[in-house]
């Protein structure tokens, strides 16, 4: 659409303003997007919840073309609840809509004196009083909003709301969009909170400009064929991503009890499986565009009541809210589920900062006094409803939970640091990095925190399938693929793919439809990037932009004083498992360190500090961030 709407709560001033084509093709939107325009805007220091913050909702350049996996957008900003770079990422309906609204990307700046939401239609942009949906929960802002603005068809609007805990400044609080999709991770919710914006909303029916339209036909067709032959589609289509569950929970790399266990006894209830086979599943759904269909739609009316409209659990809300809890009841995920998305509450957080009150209660860390007399203990479904309740409401307990694992674990003290699973403040999602070192390798240097979304896993890549010279990914990258090799090869593979998975969240497109694990191939969404717009991008540049983005966000986090010293994984990662396969064989600090060593000298970091050098940000077309980085640290040649 080549514009982007630029919102000032504070001064209630609205514009448009142009994305160049130049910009646009370096970056090209989602976290790439984000990262330039915060990088250059942001003053560093600033307080994550403060009106100086801003938020940057990008799309890509792509969204609105239909081919599946084409549906997502970011948001970005400082994060309340990592140590500095903040981003998430949703699907659903939202991300054409923000196209056909007129826009790429919107920036959200300042801080509204009573709460307002943004009504972006046709082009044209208002800021409208929200205080009497100040209070609600997602899902009934949502509907209030369509009711308001008199919307008939569903998908006539998309709506993005916060809902009682991103108003309280929950540390985690979600932005729930099209009543089920969260954008979860790192708190974008309490930044939207923090501006009393309670909704922003799309409508319209705008379309880009389009180079060459057949050409993009044809490969928009190419599409079909190649994610109807991805390894990974037909589970995620049949049980969704808690598919694995059960595989995981075999292998013994299922998140069980705060990171005590990788194996659950009640694994079994809560698969992807037994969803389908109980009955409990009513419904698949997608997100615009897409054929895979990996949504659950969930319903019942004992011994919880399930809504159908509210989504069900995928994967990391499985583990998160279940084997992590020792909660093996289905039902009580698929309720807390839902509960988490009307409050506007991550469930990986959320799981993790429950699983984390239950042990420090029954250390005797946390007393029933605290409480409003709940006794925490594992495993109770009431306790868990109860806890998101107490934390969306930031209330006794909740207040202290409400702030994330690491910062409830220096409030609560005694010892409760060493069970707060947590890397540069973000809770770790559900993925054991004790049976696959390119986890433990990818978890330590994520630019926000532990992140199971910025690389493919190490159980995706096979040996024979998995080759592609034009990604460099040809046989002597990959000659020892095992899931606990920490060797050069394995660090090559980790740094390729965090390139091309940073790439798929600038554009911002799914990667559970792209190879290896969907069968979507990078040259096929290259092909469809040149025809949209008439550039002659190859794939050198394309796996460019990703690597860019990456050292964008360092560099962000570098100004921030987050560096390579921060890239360390909680010490209870690093003993090992006492169950399962991977028993006993943990990840040593000095395997770590020696993939950590080999993963710099790979970026262009700086071994000592892991700060980007000037020569790898000026070679990767970063001079601008070496020039402004050198100014507040001591920026390696
Ligand atoms: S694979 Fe699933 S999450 Fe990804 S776009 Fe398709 S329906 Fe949405």
């Amino acid at each position: 659409m080549g514009k982007i709407l630029r919102v000032n709560l504070t001064r209630q001033e609205i514009k448009d303003e142009q994305l160049s084509e130049d910009v646009a093709r370096k970056y090209i939107g989602g976290r790439g997007l984000g990262a330039k325009i915060l990088f250059e805007e942001l003053k560093p220091g600033v307080d994550s919840l403060g009106p100086e913050n801003k938020m940057v909702i990008a799309t890509g350049v792509m969204p609105g073309m239909p081919f599946a996996g084409n549906s997502r957008f970011a948001v970005c900003a400082k994060s309340p609840l990592g140590y500095a770079w903040g981003e998430s990422l949703s699907g659903g309906y939202m991300a054409p809509k923000i196209k056909q609204a007129g826009f790429d990307a919107i920036i959200i700046e300042g801080a509204a004196k009573i709460p307002v939401w943004l009504y972006v239609n046709q082009g044209t942009a208002e800021l409208r009083d929200a205080s009497k949906y100040w209070g609600l929960f997602t899902a009934d802002t949502e509907k209030s909003i369509k009711k308001e603005l008199g919307d008939k068809d569903r998908r006539q609007t998309s709506v993005a709301s916060i809902g009682p805990a991103g108003e309280k400044l929950v540390r985690f609080a979600a932005i729930i969009n099209d009543l089920r999709e969260a954008c979860g991770r790192s708190g974008m919710g309490a930044v939207m909170g923090s501006k009393k914006l309670k909704a922003w909303v799309c409508r319209g029916n705008l379309k880009p400009s389009i180079y060459d339209q057949q050409k993009l036909n044809e490969y928009v067709r190419q599409c079909v064929g190649e994610v109807k032959k991805g390894p990974y589609i037909p589970s995620l289509h049949d049980y969704g991503t808690a598919g694995d569950t059960d595989d995981l929970n075999l292998s013994g790399r299922l998140p069980t009890k705060n990171f005590q266990r990788g194996t659950f006894e009640g694994a079994d209830k809560i698969t992807g499986e037994t969803l389908v086979s109980s009955g409990f599943l009513v419904g698949r759904d997608t997100c615009w565009a897409c054929s895979t269909n990996c949504k659950r739609v969930v319903e019942a009316k004992e011994p919880y009541e399930i809504y159908r409209e509210l989504g069900g659990q995928e994967y990391e809300t499985t583990a998160a809210l279940g084997s992590f809890c020792l909660n093996d009841n289905m039902y009580a995920i698929g309720k807390a589920n839902q509960l988490c998305n009307l409050y506007g509450l991550d469930t990986i957080s959320t799981g993790s900062v429950v699983a984390f009150a239950m042990e420090a209660y029954e250390k005797g860390l946390i007393t029933k006094e605290q409480t409003g007399g709940l006794e925490i203990r594992w495993g109770s479904p009431e306790v868990i409803f109860k806890l998101v309740e107490k934390i969306g409401k930031r209330e006794d307990i909740g207040d202290t939970l409400a702030e994330g694992v690491c910062r409830a674990a220096k409030r609560i003290g005694r010892g409760a640091e060493e069970f707060a699973l947590h890397v540069k403040g973000r809770e770790v999602p559900m993925h054991e990095p004790r049976g696959k070192r390119n986890v433990g390798l990818m978890y330590a240097v994520g630019d926000r925190g532990a992140c199971h979304m910025e690389w493919e896993h190490d159980d995706m890549w096979e040996p024979d399938t998995s080759l592609r010279p034009e990604l460099g990914l040809t046989a002597d990258y990959m000659p020892e693929r095992g899931l606990l090799d920490h060797g050069l090869s394995k660090v090559r593979i980790a740094k390729i793919a965090a390139d091309l998975w940073s790439m798929c969240n600038s554009l911002v497109v799914c990667v559970f439809d792209i190879y290896p694990g969907g069968g979507l191939e990078h040259t096929t969404l290259l092909g469809i990037l040149n025809a949209a717009t008439g550039w002659n991008m190859t794939m050198k540049e394309y796996m460019q932009v990703g690597e860019r983005a990456i050292d964008l966000t360092r560099a962000f986090n570098a100004r921030e004083g987050v560096t390579g010293k921060d890239d360390r994984l909680p010490k209870r990662l690093m003993e090992p498992l006492p169950d399962g396969p991977f028993a006993g064989k943990p990840l040593t600090q000095e395997m770590l360190d020696s993939m950590l060593d080999s993963y710099y000298e790979l970026r262009g970091w700086d071994k000592k500090t892991g700060i980007p050098t000037r020569t790898k940000l000026e070679t990767i077309g970063l001079k601008f961030v070496a020039d402004e980085l050198e100014k507040v640290v001591n920026l390696p040649a």
